[in-house]
């Protein structure tokens, strides 16, 4: 890691400030449970490597420091009795899990109002939303009480939230993470990825937490990730830029913010092409069925017998009807009922298949334009800057097309990060590298050099 470390008892106190303000982005914090881990951690030899950091830790990922509520009432009081893979690589490498943090409610949702345990303020701006899903974590690193912090991803949950805030998000390659450990949402999907207030420090936490697991066999069978952030420039490094993520329409101060971007990329030495993924459009449909349909049975296991919240009744169908309707808020309410209606018979072939087909094409894509000799995608992370609360929360396809640019990654496995490129009004603007799969070396060093070129404050 780069730049000073702080002491366990320093990450508190900032937690502490900033929760106080308000923001709302820890579900668990507690600074004994912080202080004991800096104690265990203190002269092993091998914690040398993170050295007592404090990392924020979205909560659908398993801890056995603190519950893991997927600011769910349904796991409200819930205890893993397991630790997710990620999570204990980082301690075994010196990290310190500082704090759980909040999200929407199980991961679904693009603004982090979905929590049973509140909505989540913006850290420049409380009347907004931090973007979502993973948006405690990302409002943490950019109020500056984390360095680091984990979140995860199934349709751009890192990346959205890190341009809301203005921190760098990095979604890597489907099977670059283990997900043992990661509540599990859309299971072909969901990835733990990671933010930092640099690319450096986001890279030093992804290098650790990657690798083959024997406990998640989607994991690849790979060694742990070796990016060191050595590039200078960009010199024969071709960039495209897909059409269809610059629509006429879009948003003129993040136009501005990425012509910036694309003329550092070329100052950096960049060949910079225009290019075309046509079944862009496909992507947020396509999504919104897939997601649905797999969370619809990985949440099936909350039945008020195995897990967490039991509302008990006479007869099962009852415990069942009654606990899952009072356990789940009303986006994962939704999102069962579309995730049911997708897979069932009749109705399968019509929706489920065709986004199956879908998704090979978006994939497709993405293949035929790096084996065209593009090396990697500059885009916006966003059609917007951070909104207001409540602005979506009553048109959820409103909210759904919050992902439009972010979600295709997703689809395809491939790893994509996002970067702060200026601001407007005082708002963080985000731009998007994507790579093609497993070339996150290049992904990092080009996202790093970017960094160094492209001032983030700058207002437009
Ligand atoms: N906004 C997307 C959704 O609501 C993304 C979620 C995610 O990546 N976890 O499903």
């Amino acid at each position: 890691m780069n730049g000073p470390l702080r002491s366990a008892d320093e990450t508190a106190a900032l937690i502490a400030a900033v929760e106080d303000k308000g923001l709302n982005a820890t579900i668990s914090f507690d600074h004994t449970v912080m202080q004991r881990q800096a104690e265990e951690i203190t002269g092993r030899p091998d914690s040398t490597r993170l050295n007592g950091l404090a990392i924020g830790v979205k909560d659908n990922i398993c801890t056995i420091e603190y519950p893991t509520t997927c600011a769910s009432h349904i796991l409200q009081d819930y205890r893993s009795p397991y630790e997710a893979t990620a999570v204990s690589r980082l301690k075994d490498a010196g990290g310190i899990v500082a704090c759980k943090t909040n999200l929407d409610e199980f991961a679904m949702g693009s603004s982090t109002e979905h929590s049973a345990f509140g909505r989540v303020r913006h850290p420049h701006d409380p009347d907004r939303v931090p973007g979502g899903s993973s948006g405690g974590s990302a409002a943490l690193v950019a109020a500056g009480a984390l360095r680091v912090a984990l979140g995860s991803e199934t349709g751009g949950s890192v990346r959205q939230p890190a341009a809301f805030c203005g921190v760098v998000g990095v979604k890597p390659s489907y099977g670059r993470v283990s997900r043992y450990g990661l509540v599990a949402f859309g299971s072909s999907l969901d990835q733990i990825g990671v933010f930092g207030k640099t690319v450096a420090d986001a890279a030093s936490l992804l290098e650790v937490i990657s690798g083959r697991d024997a406990n998640d066999s989607t994991c690849a069978d790979l060694d742990q990730l070796d990016a060191p952030l050595e590039r200078q420039d960009l010199d024969g490094i071709v960039i495209g830029l897909p059409s269809e993520y610059f629509p006429d329409d879009l948003d003129p101060a993040i136009r501005v913010a990425c012509d910036r971007t694309i003329a550092a990329l070329r100052q950096a030495g960049a060949r910079v092409r225009a290019v075309s993924l046509p079944h862009t459009s496909l992507a947020v449909p396509c999504y919104y069925v897939i997601a649905p349909a797999e969370a619809s049975a990985n949440l099936a296991r909350y039945d008020g017998v195995r897990y967490g919240l039991r509302v008990p009744q006479d007869d099962l169908h009852a415990l069942y009807r009654e606990t899952r309707g009072s356990g789940f808020g009303p986006e994962v309410r939704r999102r069962i009922i579309v995730g049911t209606y997708v897979l069932s018979s009749g109705y399968y072939e019509a929706y489920y298949t065709k986004a199956q087909h879908a998704r090979g094409r978006i994939a497709r894509d993405f293949d035929d334009v790096y084996a065209s000799g593009v090396d990697l995608l500059f885009t916006p992370t966003t059609p917007t800057t951070a909104f207001r609360a409540g602005e979506k929360l009553r048109d959820p396809v409103a909210m759904y097309l919050a992902d439009v640019f972010v979600c295709s990654a997703n689809l395809a496995g491939i790893p994509a990060v996002s970067l702060p490129i200026g601001r407007t009004g005082g708002l963080p603007i985000g731009g998007q590298l994507m790579a093609p799969a497993y070339e996150e070396e290049l992904l990092l060093n080009a996202a790093h050099v970017l960094e160094e070129r492209v001032d983030p404050m700058e207002e437009i």
